[in-house]
């Protein structure tokens, strides 16, 4: 099948035995969210580079419609319900932007603010402030040219993204020129590029990688360049 044609969705599984996975090796347990690749390898969001969606939960029909349309990359998260011996629906990752977008259109109503303000909440509330204020501080000082407030998406979640993986966050808080750059070129890779449009079309994340690579070269040499 051609890659253009394939506009089937991705699926995430929330596992119910214990999974690690097979790209950085992580434990991640069970309960993880993972996707498959070939031959049933797992990968954890993280290495799938879907872990800048946001969790949708099932239960709002208008604002996961929406939302669905409006964002380039989803996927559907199922997990294996035993009683019932079949995958079920448990919501949907999406594109920030998108959900936003579908909660301006639901605006009218009130239901649809709260749940935001809640879900904003929660977010928050997993963040360390001041580790989030110091990765930016950062990332301004690297890339001086990046536009106004970029330096507070890429540090937030880079925060979410490490808070409660004990192996991985000693690497990203000290904050070292390596880690900052890292976490800048996934921001740009998603904000920037279509590369969450190719991995919509079925490509394979290499093939979208190479893709997108001069791409992110320019804007980095950009945001990076002193006057
Ligand atoms: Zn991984």
């Amino acid at each position: 099948m051609d890659k253009q044609d394939r506009t089937s969705e991705l699926t995430v599984f929330i596992t119910t035995t214990d999974a690690s996975c097979s790209d950085c090796g992580e434990r991640l347990g069970r309960g993880a969210w993972i996707t498959l690749v070939e031959n049933k390898r797992a990968l954890c969001l993280a290495c799938a580079d879907l872990e800048h969606l946001i969790f949708l939960p099932s239960g709002d029909a208008a604002l996961t419609r929406r939302a669905r349309k409006h964002s380039a990359l989803a996927a559907v998260v199922l997990k294996w319900s035993r009683a019932r011996k079949r995958y079920e629906r448990q919501g949907l990752l999406v594109q920030a932007e998108a959900l936003e977008q579908a909660e301006c259109e639901c605006l009218e109503d009130a239901d649809a603010r709260a749940r935001r303000r809640e879900r904003e909440a929660a977010r928050r509330a997993e963040l360390d402030r001041e580790y989030v204020e110091r990765f930016a501080a950062r990332v301004r000082e690297i890339f001086p040219r990046c536009p106004p407030g970029r330096e507070n998406i890429v540090a937030e979640h880079a925060c979410l993204k490490y808070s409660g993986r004990v192996g991985r966050s000693a690497a990203a808080k000290s904050l070292d020129e390596a880690a900052i750059r890292i976490a800048v070129i996934a921001h740009i890779r998603h904000a920037e590029t279509d590369y969450d449009t190719l991995l919509a079309r079925g490509y394979e994340r290499h093939d979208a990688r190479l893709r997108v690579e001069e791409k992110i070269e320019r804007v980095l040499a950009h945001w990076q360049a002193r006057e």
